[in-house]
């Protein structure tokens, strides 16, 4: 399916260079991606580790690669070479290996903390409580860079639900504690369906997809 171009173009207009878009190429071909690449845009989001380094090797190596798919610690090591920045840090536990394969690999990786703000039980993140507890040990860990955080609000129609959930994370975001090493300068939300929300909500990096390339078939 070719790259949906007037959509893009009134994307970009829309977001003014306020608003980082992440272009969402799960399942998408390298040529896709190639066409928007040529349309300008250098970062893209992909939620499997295998299918963003095949990705990764065939295409330009400026492009910026977000990874925004659950991550398993095994496949950490696999990654780090690759991405960009890792918007979906659920686990200390995750944490604590993206430091150690970072410090093998001689370098620091920038990662966002994804919060639970949705009503569904399968969203991964952490919530308000762990978060605090968290980042007082984690802003000590010398191959990560903390830079936001990251949340996806609820599967819903319910517009008034999701611009709440966006909203409580903007307010956590604006709450985190000062450290001398943490920077944190993303807060990323909103996707096709509910960007317009999360920006009015003060998302400053959406991440989309069916928008720009068309519903995905479903697996
Ligand atoms: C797939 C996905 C998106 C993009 O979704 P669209 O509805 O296609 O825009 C954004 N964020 C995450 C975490 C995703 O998995």
């Amino acid at each position: 399916m070719p790259v949906n171009n007037s959509a893009y173009q009134s994307l970009l207009s829309e977001l003014a260079n306020r608003v980082i878009l992440v272009a969402v190429s799960k399942t998408k071909s390298v040529s896709e991606i190639k066409e928007l690449y040529d349309l300008g845009q250098r970062d893209f989001g992909e939620n499997y580790v295998q299918e963003l380094i095949e990705k990764a090797g065939q295409l330009p190596r400026d492009i910026h690669w977000h990874f925004i798919g659950h991550l398993q610690t095994n496949k950490v090591r696999k990654i780090i070479p690759a991405v960009y920045l890792i918007q979906s840090v659920d686990s200390l536990k995750l944490l604590k290996e993206i430091n150690k394969q970072s410090e093998r690999s001689g370098c620091v990786t920038n990662v966002l903390l994804q919060i639970h703000i949705g009503s569904e039980d399968t969203k991964f993140g952490f919530d308000e409580k762990e978060l605090m507890e968290l980042l007082p040990v984690v802003v000590e860990f010398k191959n990560v860079n903390i830079r936001g955080l990251m949340g996806m609000a609820s599967f819903t129609d319910d517009h008034e639900l999701i611009r709440n959930e966006f909203r409580s994370l903007n307010n956590l975001y604006r709450r985190l504690p000062v450290y001398p090493n943490l920077q944190a300068k993303i807060l990323s939300m909103g996707m096709s369906a509910d960007y317009r929300i999360a920006i009015e909500e003060g998302s400053n990096m959406v991440r989309i997809g069916s928008m720009l390339f068309g519903e995905r078939a479903s697996i």
